[in-house]
Parts: C-alpha cells; structure tokens; sequence
C-alpha cells in the first residue's frame, strides 16, 4: 500500500473530516446554547464551486481536472484560506478545512472568514509547464470569487509560493490591475511577506513557549517527536531544537526515525531539502509513522494530515502536551481519550495559525504598499499569538473546558457577534 493509501485509509478511519468539522461545531455549540438558525448558518459552507477544466499535457493530449473552493463564511471578513494539490483532494475534506479557516482566523483575531481551494491532482507526476498550464487555468476558474476583499487564498499541502505566483499573475492580467493583494505566500521576489516562509513552524515554537510552563514543564530539555517533516514540520523542529528542546524523533511519508539522545533537526532539514527522504538519513532508529505517534516524549508535533489519532491508537499516545500543527490531525474521539488521560493539547486553529496570520501580514503591506523587516513580522506574530494563547486559557479556566472546546468558544463567539451584529440582507 502507498504512504498515500495508507493516509487515506486511516482518514476514512477517523471519519469524514466534514462530519468531524461538524462534530466539533455541534460540541462547542451545545456549550455556549447557541440557537438552531445560528447553528444552522454556521454549519453550512456559502459558497462551494466545483470546476471541471481541461490542461494541455506535455504529449500534446488533453486532461482533464476537477477543482474546489469552498467559502464557509465571510461574517469577520474575506474569506481565506490555502489550495492544496493532492490526489485524495475531496468536496467534504475541502469544507472541513474552510470551516477550519473560520475559527482559525476568528480564534487569533484577524479581519477574515475562512475558504480553502484544492485540485484532485499529484502534482509530482506533472512537468513543470503542465503544474503551471493547471495552475492558470484554476485560477482563471475561480477568479470570478476570488479577489483583495473577497476571498485571499495561500499555500497549502503541494502548493509553493511559485504556484502563488502564477495565480496573482493570472488574476492580475485578467482584472488589468496588479493585485498583489488577491493571494498570499508569495515570494519575496513578488510582493510576499518577509517571514511567511516559516511563519507556520515559529508559531508553534511560540504556542510551545507558552503551553510548557503554562503545564509546568521547561521546554529547555522538553523531548519533541515531529510527525509530518515538511514545511511547517521541519521549522517547528528546527525552532524548538534551537529553544533548547530535544527533538527525538521524526517522520515522512517514507516513515520514521527514532534517536533518545536527540536528532540533529537542522541537519535532517537540510537533508530533507535537498531530496532525502526520513527513514533513508541514517540518524536513528527505524520506526513507524504509527510508532512515532505513541512514543514517551514530552511534546508530540503532528504536522503531517488530518485523521492521524484515532480512538484506535489515542490510548497509546504517551506526550503530555500535543501541539498541532497540522489541521484536524486529532478525530473528536480520539480527543476525549486524550482529555480524559490528561494530555494538554493545544487545538489547530490556534497552533498553527502562524501561516494566516503572517499572511495577514502579507495582505497588510500589499495593500499599504510598504514592507516589514523579517524581525518586525516576527514580533507581531509573538504579540498575536500569545495573547491568543493567553485568553483561550483563561476561557478553558473559566468555563472548565479543555483547550480545543475554549478555542472554539472564543472563535465561534466573535463569528456570531458579527453575524449578529450584520443581520440579514436583504
Ligand atoms: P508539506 O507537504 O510541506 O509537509 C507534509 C509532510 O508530511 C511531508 O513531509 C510528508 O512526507 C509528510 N507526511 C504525509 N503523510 C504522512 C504520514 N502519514 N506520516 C508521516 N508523515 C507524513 O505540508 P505542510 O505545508 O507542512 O502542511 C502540513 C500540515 O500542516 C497540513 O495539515 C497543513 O494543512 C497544515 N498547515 C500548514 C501550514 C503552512 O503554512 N504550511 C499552515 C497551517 C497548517
């Protein structure tokens, strides 16, 4: 079975992520006694396009591609939220990620709603003027509900600044205006964000350098296993390395390795960069992707997909505090096994909103016209962040909920204040 049937297998495990979406929703919405119209509009995406399009391939023959944007909903702001090319790209699994987007965005108080694109595509198998033909194409699909004020899409899983590229291009030549604003994550060379890079992995290491002592434990010395050792995967490790944690172990999609003494998470990174895969890096012990979730360490990063703790392996995973990193990495069972163990798990939509929000960021100076520095990015990140942190804590104190079930309460409050606050039109 490939990496990638196997990620498929244990997402359709865990459940679709939709319902999983929705589950988390319909928790937190029974918490806060929220009305059924309410409820109901929150459960709903506004806006979902499919698009169909044919690409020239490089044989001269035709292909043809299916697409997604799902807009969930736009109460604070235009939505946003990235595009992801993989090939178990789904309607369900692209909403889920929109309504993720929401809270996320709500969560740390940035002016958004939440959206998220995708193609049904590998794009490994594609030539590099196929990917852009695609690309093009998709985002002249879309561009009719994209735009500064409408919908902001980013990267995602697959997806490069260079990709980035092509769309603010293509947007901006079919609206005749450069619109840099119409997208974010792209590269310095083209109007993107100093910082945005690595934006996703320094927040986790600051959401870490809050929930370690918040827990009573140093993230000096703190053992780290990092599963998924991709963008946000490699930076969150290298940071966390360079915080004077321990990183012991880490995985990919061609499985894990596993050192006690500590792994060298610079030198993995750079190997990984430069084509290497995990398991081939010679700098520990063979293990399994599953392995690497259940081993004694302090702080687990699951950084990989969605659906990778299920109530089948939650009752083995040992970490006291759980950082996600990637989106909906944890099924709303598995969660209750691991509250009910005692684990402090610090949700998605906070852990790793470090993307948008330097996203944010991008989106600010495009408009504006004026650019940061990589240290004043990183400063209002750290501002953003922690005091996202800070007052989600104190609503888990208040309300004696775990942190995801406060997370959410927070989000969910500032959507339907503004819901509220808009009314209805006509
Ligand atoms: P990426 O493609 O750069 O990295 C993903 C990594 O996970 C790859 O190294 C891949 O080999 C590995 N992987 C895939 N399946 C695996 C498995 N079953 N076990 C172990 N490793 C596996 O993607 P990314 O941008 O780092 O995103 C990772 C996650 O973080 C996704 O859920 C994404 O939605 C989320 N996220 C990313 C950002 C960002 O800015 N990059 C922001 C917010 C959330």
């Amino acid at each position: 079975m490939s990496d990638s049937q196997t990620t498929r297998v244990m997402e359709q495990a865990a459940g679709n992520p939709f319902q999983n979406a929705l589950a988390q929703l319909d928790a937190v919405a029974d918490v806060m006694g929220l009305d059924d119209g309410i409820r109901a509009e929150l459960r709903t995406c506004q806006h979902e396009l499919t698009v169909n399009f044919p690409v020239q391939m490089d044989s001269g023959t035709r292909r043809m591609f299916k697409g997604y944007r799902c807009q969930h909903n736009n109460a604070l702001g235009p939505y946003k939220g990235g595009i992801r090319y993989h090939p178990d790209v789904s309607l369900d699994e692209v909403k889920a990620l929109a309504m993720w987007m929401t809270w996320k965005c709500s969560v740390v108080g940035l002016p958004y709603g939440g959206g998220k694109g995708g193609i049904i595509v590998n794009p490994k198998e594609l030539s590099v003027t196929e990917l852009e033909s695609m690309t093009r194409r998709y985002a002249s699909e879309i561009s009719p509900i994209i735009g500064p004020w409408k919908d902001v899409p980013a990267p995602d899983v697959n997806t490069t600044g260079q990709i980035m590229a092509w769309i603010m291009d293509t947007y901006s030549r079919e609206q005749g205006n450069l619109t840099p604003g119409v997208i974010t994550g792209k590269p310095l060379s083209l109007f993107g964000s100093e910082g945005r890079f690595e934006a996703t992995g320094r927040g986790i290491l600051y959401v870490g350098q809050e929930a370690c002592p918040y827990k009573g434990m140093p993230l000096d010395g703190a053992t780290v296993a990092v599963q998924g050792f991709g963008n946000a995967g490699t930076v969150a490790a290298c940071l966390l390395e360079t915080a004077g944690a321990r990183v012991v172990a880490a995985s990919d999609t061609s499985g894990g390795i596993y050192n006690a003494k500590g792994i060298d998470a610079g030198a993995l990174t750079r190997f990984k960069r430069e084509g290497g895969r995990v398991a081939e890096s010679g700098v520990g012990d063979a293990i399994t992707n599953a392995e690497l979730l259940t081993l004694p360490v302090d702080v687990l990063v699951p950084a990989a997909f969605e659906g990778q703790i299920t109530e089948k392996n939650a009752g083995d995973v040992k970490a006291r505090i759980i950082l996600e990193a990637a989106n909906g990495p944890i099924s709303p069972e598995a969660d209750e096994i691991l509250n009910d163990a005692g684990a402090f798990i610090v949700p998605d939509i906070l852990a790793s909103s470090g993307g948008v929000i330097v996203s944010y960021f991008e989106w600010v100076q495009n408009i504006n016209g004026m650019y940061w520095d990589e240290e004043e990015v990183n400063q209002r990140l750290h501002k953003i962040i922690t005091k996202s942190f800070r007052r989600v804590t104190e609503v888990a104190e208040q309300r004696r909920l775990p942190m995801r079930k406060a997370a959410y309460v927070v989000a969910v409050q500032r959507v339907v204040d503004a819901i509220e606050a808009r009314g209805i039109y006509p």
